[in-house]
């Protein structure tokens, strides 16, 4: 399965769209990148090796954990277009494995760890 850039920046705007207003009203500080897959430097300081899969990150300080300290930069969440694109045959699976890698990593920005995503099917 493959689509352009502009098609999976699609799929992600569609992704955020479909978050539930009341997370989106909280996300001003947030933005969301797509890149096509994660750098040797994110891959190590996530623990990952050369044959883990990395669909997304969150890079921040989760809101749960900010108390009155406002971060000068915005968190960033990454979207990586190769590893979600090719574990996917055809453009459902690609909309709702971008889905679900929003709304973990979104979830992450609200303090659930991967645990407790996991249990909630969204791992
Ligand atoms: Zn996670």
């Amino acid at each position: 399965m493959r689509v352009s850039r502009e098609n999976f920046e699609d799929l992600v705007r569609n992704a955020v769209s479909a978050l539930p207003e009341k997370f989106v009203s909280n996300m001003g500080n947030v933005s969301i990148v797509v890149s096509d897959h994660p750098t040797a430097k994110q891959m190590l300081e996530n623990g990952l090796g050369a044959r883990d899969v990395l669909y997304g990150l969150y890079d921040g300080v989760p809101l749960p954990e900010r108390g009155s300290y406002v971060p000068p930069l915005p968190d960033v969440i990454t979207i990586f277009h190769e590893p979600i694109e090719s574990d996917c045959r055809t453009l459902e699976e690609l909309a709702e494995q971008v889905r679900t890698t929003v709304f973990h990593e979104v979830a992450h920005y609200f303090g659930f760890s991967d645990g407790e995503l996991d249990q909630m099917g969204l791992g």
